[in-house]
């Protein structure tokens, strides 16, 4: 494990966590680097078995130090925007490695990966695909393009983390899937090569991801039929991790997910499909922390609040989600155990990280660690309240680097103009 007590102070690796928040101050995000190289190795090979490429999900985690360990390891990427390509290319990420999915993607952005030499598009609908023939048409060459189909498939998961039943915005029907890939077959600024599904966020069975493969299957292999012969087949992300959140059990490990993969794929065996997979949530989810410094403490009508300098716009996801983070003091001082919601500073009241929470007694001045942090942390805040972004740190052994500086206040208000 990457952040663990030694005596009665929390370490990140060989750094104590008290350490990185006297020298680069609160909130700030902490890394580890081992326990990121260890969930990317583990996850490439409990799919060692079938002829795969890991699409890191660059939205889960998009900062140029965390892309930069993944490049090194050989991970490709999953980008949703113009601006993820960017940071990809500048991280040094190899474009031959970057599958481009999203529903609203704009010419300008298609036109980015174009020249970037992607490796696939994911296209959602009739009317991207029609946009993609022309933007390719106009620069002379063609698009290798994955459908997204929606397999109507219930993950399980939190309603806003839900992309693959029939309700939701992403993909193309089920049933109307054959009849767009042979009518994107026959447009010439298009080269159909795949298949792609993404079913949600935050799974903890594997059967949802048997069951939307099962579907995949069903259509490649109709169109086999039909004698179209896929390059690839993307199976998306979502694989959950573990928020040590009493009653739920553990999610499916890296090996029973990759099982439950092969397993599905085997009346494929006879095709030669490269497997592309989108994880972000299970590489970097687990691998960081959030350190903020308790501010005050207050008690209203008997309820018990602890007022931290983190807030909403630094962890979105108990606000969006209701989400639950672990949360461990970085000081073990004897106290005994309150139950109380911590809270930020932010100026509503959904601005919580977690509620009647039985922690020990924590007074002001003390740090907490709130775990679990490291996918849609740092990749969701926000300025709200002209907050500044804070500061992000990767540790490696008895070592860490500042991999992103926490944000100015002059560099919030740098685009700013007072009226004329
Ligand atoms: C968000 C997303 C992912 C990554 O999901 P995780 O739950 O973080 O693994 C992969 N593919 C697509 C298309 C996504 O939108």
């Amino acid at each position: 494990m990457s952040f663990e007590y030694v005596g009665d102070d929390l370490y990140c690796e060989g750094v104590s966590l008290a350490r990185i928040a006297q020298e680069q101050g609160t909130p700030v995000y902490v890394y580890s680097r081992t326990a990121l190289e260890g969930a990317y190795r583990a996850f490439d090979q409990a799919l060692a078995g079938t002829k795969h490429h890991i699409c890191y999900s660059v939205k889960a985690n998009s900062g140029l130090g965390v892309l930069s360990v993944l490049i090194k390891l050989g991970a490709g990427a999953d980008i949703v925007s113009g601006g993820e390509l960017f940071r990809w290319l500048r991280a040094g990420g190899d474009p031959k490695k970057v599958v481009f999915s999203g529903v609203g993607k704009t010419d300008a952005e298609m036109g980015a990966a174009l020249d970037a030499g992607i490796l696939v598009f994911n296209v959602e609908s009739e009317e991207e695909l029609d946009a993609l023939d022309r933007v390719a048409r106009a620069r002379g060459v063609r698009a290798p393009v994955a459908l997204r189909v929606n397999p109507d498939v219930d993950p399980q998961t939190h309603p806003y983390i839900s992309t693959g039943l029939k309700k939701n915005k992403f993909g193309i029907g089920w049933a109307a899937a054959p009849a767009v890939f042979r009518r994107g077959a026959a447009l010439a600024g298009i080269e159909m090569i795949g298949i792609d599904c993404h079913i949600g966020s935050q799974l903890t069975k594997t059967s949802p991801f048997s069951d939307a493969i099962a579907r995949l299957v069903e259509l490649v292999l109709a169109l086999e039929k039909d004698g179209i012969k896929l390059r690839t087949l993307d199976i998306g992300g979502g694989l959950g991790i573990d928020y040590e959140k009493d009653g739920d059990g553990p999610p499916p490990t890296p090996g029973e997910y990759g099982q439950a993969v092969t397993r599905a794929l085997a009346p494929l065996a006879h095709l030669d499909l490269t497997l592309l997979t989108e994880p972000g949530r299970v590489i970097i989810g687990r691998a960081g922390a959030l350190v903020a410094k308790v501010v005050y403490r207050k008690t209203n009508e008997g309820k018990h609040f602890t007022i931290v300098d983190a807030a909403m716009n630094d962890l979105m996801r108990p606000a969006l989600y209701g989400a639950y983070h672990p949360m461990r003091p970085v000081h073990l001082a004897g106290r005994a155990e309150q139950v109380t919601d911590v809270v930020g500073p932010i100026c509503e009241t959904g601005d919580f990280l977690a509620r009647d929470r039985a922690l020990p007694l924590l007074e002001a001045g003390d740090l907490i660690a709130i775990g679990a942090a490291g996918a849609y942390g740092a990749a969701m805040s926000s300025n709200y309240n002209t907050r500044p972004r804070a500061a992000e740190v990767l540790v490696s052994g008895d070592r860490y680097q500042v991999v992103r500086a926490r944000e100015t206040l002059e560099q919030l208000i740098a685009n700013e103009r007072v009226a004329e």
